[in-house]
This record gives structure tokens, C-alpha cells and sequence, in this order.
């Protein structure tokens, strides 16, 4: 591992002016994933900020629209707060991360932050993965790669858990920086990026930024639901994922949400699928139509057909599970 400065400020000001001083930082969160970054010397900071200390970033309020929740927050306090209670599709992420270490350590920043796990990226060839011009996961294995999105140089999946369900929630994030003061929400949907080189990086993050919360509007009467299809029981990574937030009157479906995880390099929002269902009651019929529709765009490659199968699969129980927990 290369040395770096290690920086533990008490304020998000504080966190900001550290991460502006030098030209290049890392951000420690739980550390689950950056101290193998480190070591594997995939990323080679100046200077490590370490977020910890910062209070605000451990908290869950109420506000007066919704939830606002600190990017410190473990997944484990995610779990049990009583203010979330009402957002089972957060619950049935933690409840699949199969690991008390990592769910009393892993934070919610830290997730949907985290940078692939493609084994391309992993050793070393970039987000792009390409070598002599030559796009490895079409050349190679592409078992767990995209099957959405896929069309341009970028094959990886995007790695985060929770944001299938915060975005069928319509959650929007903090973020803060470079600039002293600077802060701004927007919508979660538009945090990921598919990049078109290594520089680009796959989140609108620039250097100097950080996301400081994540806002949720308050449950009110939806229903909601992850589903993640895993290969393991223990600690694993979905190989697709889909989350629905739904509400239903009468058994009527008047609002629907689907957005798919681990199938394309962003988090998939299932536009037209969702669309469909408003009007329809929720059942295994409309639900396997709506699942088929989410994926009649998929592009596999060459090893991995039968992620558009477990794609599909997610969506169907992920709005049937939902359907299930739609209050009376
Ligand atoms: C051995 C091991 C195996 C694991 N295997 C799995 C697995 O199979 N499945 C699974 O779901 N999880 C797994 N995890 C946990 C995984 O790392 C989690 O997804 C965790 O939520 C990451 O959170 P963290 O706070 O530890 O992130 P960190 O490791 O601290 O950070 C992750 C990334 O996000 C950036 N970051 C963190 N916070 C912010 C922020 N607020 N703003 C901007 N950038 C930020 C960091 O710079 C870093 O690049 C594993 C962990 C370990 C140690």
C-alpha cells in the first residue's frame, strides 16, 4: 500500500477544506471496500479523509417532507430505525447483505459509492476495461457484466444495493463541495453515470465532492420491495436485483416504480413496465408482463444470457412482494 495523509475532520466544512487541498483524495466511509482499494493500490490517494467523526453525517431526522438520512448511517441502523420502518424495500437489502460485520460497519454513502466489482476494474484495467483497444469483457468472460445499457465502451454493472430501491422511492442525495458552502439535492436517478472514458469516473462526483444525505419523501401509504437474486446464501453479490415501490387503491395500481440493479452500469429504471401497471391490479399476470417488458431491451453478451432470466425473475417478485406489504 502506498502512504498517504490521513485527515479525520468533526464538520462537513471541515471535510470539504480537507478534501480541497490536495488534488487527490479518497473518502473513508465504513472502509469496508476502500482499504482493499488501498491495498490493491487501485487507488492511490495524497490523502484519505476519513468521515467518522462528522455527527451530522450519522443522523436520521424527520423533516418536513420526508426523511433525511446521513451517509454515515450503518446499514445495521438503517434496519432498525424506527423513522424507516415504512421502507421495507431498505430492509430487504440488509436483510440480504449476509454479513453482521458488514451490516454494523458497511454505511449507506459507502454503497452507493462503491466502484464495481468487475474483475476487469479489479485488476487493474480501468472502468472500461480495455486493453490494446480491445474491450475485455466482449473479448473475455462476461458472466456478471451488463445486459442493459451495454452499447457503448462501458460493460460493468453498477455495484450499489440500495439504489434500485432509494430511486423507486424517488430519493434525491446531498452532495457538498469542492466549494466551501457548496451543497446541492438532485435526484438520485441522475447521480450514475455510464462513463465513456476511465476518466469520467461512474458517478457525477467531482473531485473535492462528497454526498452528505440522502432524502426520502415520507412513505405515506406506498409499498415497496427489493428482490436480489444471489448465486450464495452467505455474503455475496446480487447477480440482478429489481425494487418496486407501488401504491395500490382498491388492489388498483395508481403509482408504480421499478428500477433494476446489477443489469447495466447505472441502476435500470424500468420506465415503460412501470407505466403499464397504472390501472391494472397486481397479479401474477400483470406483474410477469411487466417484468417482460423491463427486459425486451436487454442486449446480452456473449456468457450471459441468463441474467435477462433472473433479471425478470427480480421483477416479477419484487412487485409481488410489494403488493404484499400494501397496506389494507
Ligand atoms: C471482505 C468484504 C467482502 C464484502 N463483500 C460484500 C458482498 O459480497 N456484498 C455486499 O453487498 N457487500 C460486501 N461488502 C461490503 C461493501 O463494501 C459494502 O457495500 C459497504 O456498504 C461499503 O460501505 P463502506 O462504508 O464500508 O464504504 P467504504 O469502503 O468506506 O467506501 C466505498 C467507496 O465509496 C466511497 N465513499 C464512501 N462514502 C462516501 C461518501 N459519503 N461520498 C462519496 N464517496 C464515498 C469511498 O471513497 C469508496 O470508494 C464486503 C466487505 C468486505 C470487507
Amino acid at each position: 500500500m502506498k502512504s498517504f495523509e490521513y485527515a479525520r475532520p468533526e464538520t462537513e466544512a471541515e471535510a470539504v477544506a480537507f478534501l480541497g487541498e490536495v488534488e487527490s483524495t479518497a473518502i473513508l466511509a465504513g472502509g469496508t471496500d476502500l482499504t482493499s482499494l488501498l491495498r490493491a493500490e487501485l487507488v492511490t490517494p495524497a490523502r484519505v479523509v476519513d468521515l467518522k467523526r462528522i455527527p451530522s453525517l450519522h443522523e436520521v431526522t424527520k423533516v418536513d417532507d420526508g426523511i433525511q438520512i446521513g451517509s454515515l448511517v450503518t446499514l445495521e441502523d438503517l434496519a432498525k430505525h424506527s423513522l424507516l420502518s415504512n421502507y421495507r424495500s431498505l430492509f430487504d437489502v440488509v436483510d440480504g447483505v449476509r454479513a453482521i460485520q458488514v451490516q454494523g460497519s458497511g454505511t449507506l454513502g459507502g454503497d452507493l459509492c462503491h466502484l464495481p466489482n468487475c474483475w476487469y476494474f479489479r485488476s487493474r484495467y480501468g472502468l472500461l476495461a480495455m486493453e490494446n483497444g480491445e474491450s475485455l469483457p466482449e473479448a473475455g468472460d462476461n458472466r456478471y457484466h451488463a445486459i442493459l445499457g451495454n452499447s457503448g465502451p462501458a460493460k460493468f454493472v453498477n455495484a450499489s444495493r440500495f439504489a434500485p430501491a432509494l430511486i423507486a422511492w424517488g430519493a434525491h442525495v446531498r452532495v457538498i463541495g469542492p466549494a466551501p458552502e457548496q451543497a446541492e439535492w438532485l435526484p438520485l436517478e441522475y447521480f450514475y453515470v455510464t462513463p465513456r472514458s476511465n476518466a469520467q469516473g461512474n458517478t457525477i462526483l467531482k473531485p473535492g465532492q462528497l454526498i452528505s444525505h440522502v432524502w426520502l419523501p415520507d412513505a405515506g401509504r406506498l409499498a415497496s420491495a427489493t428482490y436480489e437474486v444471489m448465486q450464495m446464501e452467505g455474503l455475496d453479490w446480487p447477480m440482478a436485483s429489481a425494487a418496486a415501490t407501488l401504491k395500490l387503491e382498491s388492489g388498483i395500481i395508481r403509482q408504480a416504480s421499478i428500477v433494476m440493479g446489477h443489469v447495466a452500469p447505472v441502476p435500470w429504471v424500468a420506465q415503460e413496465a412501470s407505466r403499464l401497471l397504472i390501472g391494472q391490479p397486481l397479479n401474477e399476470e400483470t406483474a410477469s408482463v411487466a417484468a417482460d417488458t423491463a427486459v425486451t431491451r436487454a442486449t446480452p453478451m456473449s456468457m450471459n444470457e441468463y441474467k435477462v432470466q433472473l433479471a425478470r425473475t427480480a421483477v416479477k417478485r419484487a412487485l409481488l412482494k410489494a403488493a404484499d406489504q400494501s397496506p389494507v
